[in-house]
């Protein structure tokens, strides 16, 4: 007998960025240093000190955590929160996961600026949500011009803004988002004293959530959303260990909202779901900021470096204030793709038609990949 899968999932492929054993991996835009050995020694010492106590559930609201992540952000954007407006969760993916079950759903709509990340149509899938991706103008900045009459059209629940973007790098004007915040004001899902649809013609505000998984990369100057929080009660602000941190192995992300946000995300989390072990290591990591924050500034000249380089060689290059770059354009981008792979430089295939994206290495992998680069060009 066939099974039966819902009809949203019928024929669809798992995420799957290739990880292939090659020397030099530029492709999912980690953080290349490996933590130094005095992180991992107080990452092995805090997670043992856990294991004594893994008989019990974990603290359920994680605000010991909540509260260093508060910290951080203080010491990295200026904007102090309470720990009450910090919420955590294994990566900022399944933080997504969680705005989009408390905000989105069946009937509600999910939109984007594309191109723009790749799971962002899945998240929405996972929800039953119909997703509309906006295509950005030529120079991938969005056309505030436009918003008002497509909100009105769409009528978004929730309105996902990577910001820098992925995979272009680009980071949303900070004017553009003020405009997007403002047009989001009453444009959501109806909202009546019963069920959706029915009578009163009052509309909440879309969520608007600007996605900052590469905030700490943004170049001097730019903005963080952070800044605009107490203004807009329906703004979130992602961001994750992942990239800047360089712990994409141990799967933390974190967000910062209203407490009405972060009360409605709590009713439709898993209970315990960020285990002991996790809480530990990011407390370990997060008590090395300082020394992670270094490294951080080292691949943003790095990032810049390898922008002109390219652009030297008479490439497009996207600006960038991400740890990535994007750069083209070429008539056959799998061709040059493969040529790299050949010499062991995996980097990805993503973006506009023509574009790669390149993640920033360490200098000699960088290196690699500009000469990597010119022979498959030839
Ligand atoms: C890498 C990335 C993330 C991070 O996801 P985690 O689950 O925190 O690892 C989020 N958003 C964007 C746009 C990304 O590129």
């Amino acid at each position: 007998m066939p099974l039966a899968l819902r009809p949203e999932f019928a024929g669809q492929e798992p995420y799957g960025a290739p990880q292939l054993d090659v020397p030099v991996v530029l492709n999912t835009n980690e953080n290349p240093y490996p933590p130094a050995d005095e992180v991992v020694a107080e990452i092995a010492s805090r997670v043992a000190d856990a294991a004594a106590g893994l008989n019990r559930y974990p603290d359920r609201e994680a605000l010991e955590l909540r509260g260093e992540l508060a910290g951080y952000l203080a010491r990295e954007s200026g904007v102090r929160l309470p720990a009450s407006q910090i919420w955590a969760a294994n990566g900022s993916n399944e933080v997504m996961a969680q705005i989009l079950q408390a905000y989105a759903g069946p009937g509600r709509t999910v939109l984007t600026f594309t191109p723009s990340y790749s799971m962002y149509p899945e998240y929405a899938r996972n929800v039953y949500s119909t997703f509309v991706g906006i295509e950005r103008r030529e120079d991938f900045s969005i056309d505030c011009a436009a918003l008002a009459d497509q909100f009105a059209q769409h009528r978004p629940a929730v309105v996902l803004i990577a910001s820098p973007n992925n995979p272009t790098g680009t980071a949303v004007e900070p004017g553009d988002l003020q405009r997007i915040l403002e047009a989001s004001r009453g444009v959501g899902p109806q909202l009546t004293n019963g069920a959706e649809g029915a009578g009163g013609a009052d509309r909440a505000d879309a969520i608007v959530v600007v996605d900052e998984a590469y905030g700490e990369f943004r170049r001097e100057g730019v903005p963080s959303a952070l800044e605009l929080l107490d203004e807009y009660p329906n703004l979130i602000v992602t961001r994750t260990m992942s990239k800047a941190f360089g712990a994409a192995g141990l799967r933390l992300g974190y967000m910062a909202a209203s407490q009405e946000i972060i009360d409605s995300v709590r009713i439709v989390r898993l209970p315990y779901h960020l285990s002991a072990v996790s809480q530990a290591a990011a407390l370990a990591a997060l008590a090395h900021r300082d020394s992670l924050m270094e490294q951080v500034e080292q691949i943003r000249q790095e990032r810049d470096k390898l922008a002109s380089t390219l652009t030297g060689m008479g490439l497009d290059v996207a600006p960038s204030d991400a740890n990535f770059i994007m750069f083209g354009t070429f008539a056959d981008r799998h061709k040059v793709w493969q040529r790299l792979l050949d010499q062991g430089i995996l980097i990805r295939e993503v973006g506009p038609e023509g574009w790669l994206r390149v993640s920033i290495g360490q200098p000699h992998e960088n290196e690699a990949f500009v000469a990597g680069l010119k022979e498959a060009m030839r």
